[in-house]
């Protein structure tokens, strides 16, 4: 049967070139070899939901935008003679802008990204994770053909058999689609199978069943129908007009002999088989969340878990609860196995948690649901109480929305506690949204205490396992009284840092804290089973010691008081203060900042911030203490030196020498790296031998040089350092 003709009134065509991307996207999908091409129906199928579901928000506020009549659905229409596959949707539709823009010369993050992860081995399957399950279409169509309405717009048809480029043309008559966006296939020759209806059948049962629209599928079916002979002609007669849905045809008849006598009575009866079609529709079920838990199997959980979220795999852990009472609701909340690509990208939408009121869906971007922290849990909640027509703007204000919000946090703790059940999982759990917890410590005051528990962190002594606040806890010494830790940018650097030395010699546990939100989640945490969390890097550390270490310390302070003061001196602005340590084992001294300024690992992670307001970088920076190791052989010495003469200028110069090094030991950068590395260089000459005059090219570089402080008399200076 020939084409239906286009009699359409048509605007002009335009040709649009694809983003090189997107292009290239295109071309990988349709050269690879894939067998698992049937995904492209699921990837359709939750555009139309996705489309639905917002021209079904925008109804909430005008219902006037669903004027059109007709039903929210998804329909799906095999064509064998065609060789097309057409899914349909009453959606919201797309503007030209629309289609010219996500169809096409826009790229999303996720093109490239997603061509990456091809690359790195990821299954085609994954494609609608990253945001362009669209061009799965081309894994079957060579061509493909999207007609689209938008109550916003005209009506206008998009059309490309890839290789590079599309074209948008208007539709100004003929057969309008109304409101929403058609889209039609034209299928590869070896991809009949998906005309076939048990097929179509298969896939949607398996990838789409619990899309939350009717899905309605197009069938052919054959009934029985009592006709008289005349009829019978006529019928015969109609055969070779054109074919129209529901009309019933007569396909074949069969003589009735087993009522001869009624035959008879009625000679002109006759029983015939009709071909006719209907749609059917293939997702029947009630929503799972209206289910009764124990009736759900884990394999319908992980289905539906992956038809709300694209994901290719079985979701970590699921929760599905009712609340009753003043107040109803039920809620289905899935823990993914992993983050997404983009999950700390900023404009991505705020949550993952669909709102339905009274089974129909609302929104799936309120933000007021769930706090941000935990916007890795993904879901649904469907309210009895909300009304169905709430805007956004009411929902903020809404007493039973901070309701929700309160029990939704309280079950996605609940659901931490199940995966800590299981080591293994726990630590990919962790691996993967352990930030969102440091965040969640960061904002959620309420459930601060409870979100420590769910923290893992390597120590000085948990080895190759993190290890949770409570199990440090177990292990602190007995007269331990606080928890320590140390902040830093990896692991290597904080174990072998100075600050950690005397702690680990003393067998005291450390904590390292080594991701950068650490640093902002630990100020907010302060501490835990009542014992302080202290940072071994800030000023006044106490460790636990005993009557003769305590007077070994005085003793330390009064002897070396008079060394303190005169670095201090030399060291004037640079430093707040300079004190004896009781910290240091193997290091002559360190940098320690005051207990309310940023530690070295801030300053780091906020000079990093490139956008940042310098401004706060004055008073925040910070402030520096330096500590010196009574025990060092250098301090020591250092200390005969400035006994016997104060002004002594070789102090002077290794004092400064001695504070830029524990600058950068201690995880701070320099100021000025070019003169430490002059002073440095200096020393080499100075080790070698090399006297100043004998290298004359150097000459000119010397003398730009800085002065060492308190330098006056150049020459005679390095001689007395041995
Ligand atoms: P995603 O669905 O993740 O956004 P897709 O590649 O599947 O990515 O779709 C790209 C965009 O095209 C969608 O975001 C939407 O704006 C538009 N789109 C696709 N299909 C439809 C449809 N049936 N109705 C309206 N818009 C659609
Ligand atoms: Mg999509």
């Amino acid at each position: 049967m020939p084409e239906p003709e286009q009699t359409m009134d048509e605007g002009e065509v335009e040709t649009f070139a694809f983003q090189a991307e997107i292009a290239q996207l295109m071309s990988l999908i349709i050269n690879t070899f894939y067998s698992n091409k049937e995904i492209f129906l699921r990837e359709l199928i939750s555009n139309s939901s996705d489309a639905l579901d917002k021209i079904r928000y925008e109804s909430l506020t005008d219902p006037s935008k669903l004027d059109h009549g007709k039903d929210l659905e998804i329909r799906i229409i095999p064509d064998k003679n065609n060789n097309t596959l057409t899914i349909i949707d009453t959606g919201i539709g797309m503007t030209k802008a629309d289609l010219v823009n996500n169809l096409g010369t826009i790229a999303k993050s996720g093109t490239k990204a997603f061509m990456e992860a091809l690359q790195a081995g990821a299954d085609i399957s994954m494609i609608g994770q990253f945001g362009v399950g669209f061009y799965s279409a081309y894994l079957v169509a060579d061509k493909v053909v999207v007609q689209t309405k938008h109550n916003d717009d005209e009506e206008y048809i998009w059309e490309s058999a890839a290789g590079g480029s599309f074209t948008v043309k208007t539709v100004t008559g003929g057969e309008s689609i109304g409101r929403g966006t058609k889209i039609t296939l034209y299928m590869k020759e070896d991809q009949a199978e998906y005309l076939e209806e048990k097929r179509i059948k298969e896939v949607v049962k398996k990838h789409s069943q619990f899309i939350g629209y009717p899905i309605k599928l197009l069938v052919e079916k054959e009934r029985d129908k009592e006709v008289s002979d005349d009829e019978e002609e006529e019928k015969k007669e109609d055969e070779d007009e054109e074919k129209k849905d529901d009309k019933p045809k007569v396909e074949d008849l069969e003589e009735d002999d087993e009522d001869e006598d009624k035959d008879k009575d009625k000679k002109k009866k006759k029983k015939i088989k009709e071909k006719y079609t209907e749609d059917e529709e293939l997702n029947k079920m009630k929503p799972i969340w209206t289910r009764n838990p124990d009736d759900i199997t884990q394999e319908e959980y992980g289905e539906f878990y992956k038809s709300l979220t694209n994901d290719w795999e079985d979701h970590l852990a699921v929760k599905h609860f009712s609340v009753e009472g003043q107040l109803e609701f039920r809620a289905l909340l899935f823990v993914p196995k992993r983050a997404p690509f983009d999950m700390f990208e900023n404009k991505k939408k705020k949550n993952n948690i669909k709102l339905y009121v009274r089974r129909v869906f609302i929104m799936d971007n309120c933000e007021d649901l769930i706090p941000e922290y935990l916007n890795f849990v993904k879901g649904v909640v469907d309210s009895e109480d909300l009304p169905l027509n709430i805007s956004r703007e009411m929902l903020q204000q809404s007493k039973i929305l901070k309701v929700i919000r309160k029990n939704l946090v309280k079950k996605c703790l609940e659901l931490f506690d199940d995966i800590a059940e299981d080591k293994d999982n726990y630590k990919k759990f962790y691996e993967h949204f352990g930030k969102n917890l440091k965040l969640g410590i960061h904002e959620d005051s309420t459930n601060r205490k409870k979100i420590a528990d769910y923290l893992r962190y390597f120590t000085s002594s948990s080895g190759e396992e993190m290890s949770s606040l409570k199990e440090y806890v177990s292990r602190m010494k007995e007269n331990q009284k606080m928890i320590y830790y140390i902040t830093g940018e990896s692991k290597d650097v904080v174990q072998n840092s100075a600050f950690v030395e005397r702690l680990r010699k003393r067998g005291l546990e450390v904590i390292y804290m080594i991701d950068p939100i650490d640093e902002y989640a630990v100020q907010q945490l302060k501490e835990y089973d009542g014992k302080n969390l202290v940072s071994v890097t800030k000023e006044g550390l106490e460790l636990p010691e005993d009557e003769e270490e305590k007077k070994k310390f005085e003793e330390d302070k009064a002897a070396f008081e008079g060394l303190c003061k005169v670095m201090k001196d030399i060291l004037d602005k640079k430093v707040e203060k300079v004190t004896v340590s009781n910290r240091l084992v193997t290091s002559p001294c360190c940098i320690v900042t005051s207990q309310y300024g940023w530690s070295a690992n801030m300053e780091r992670i906020m000079k990093a911030q490139a956008l940042r307001d310098t401004s706060t970088m004055g008073y925040m920076a910070a402030k520096k203490h330096l500590e010196i190791n009574p025990e060092h052989a250098i301090i020591k010495s250092l200390k005969e030196k400035s006994d016997a003469d104060k002004n002594d200028k070789a102090v002077k110069d290794l004092v400064v020498l001695l504070f830029e090094t524990s600058l950068l030991a201690s995880g701070f950068s320099l100021e000025e790296p070019q003169s430490h590395a002059n002073r440095i260089h200096r020393m080499i000459k100075l080790g070698l031998g090399i006297d100043e005059e004998d290298v004359p090219v150097e000459q000119t570089t010397t003398e730009e040089m800085p002065p060492l402080e308190g330098d006056e008399d150049d020459a005679s200076r390095m001689e007395e350092v041995d």
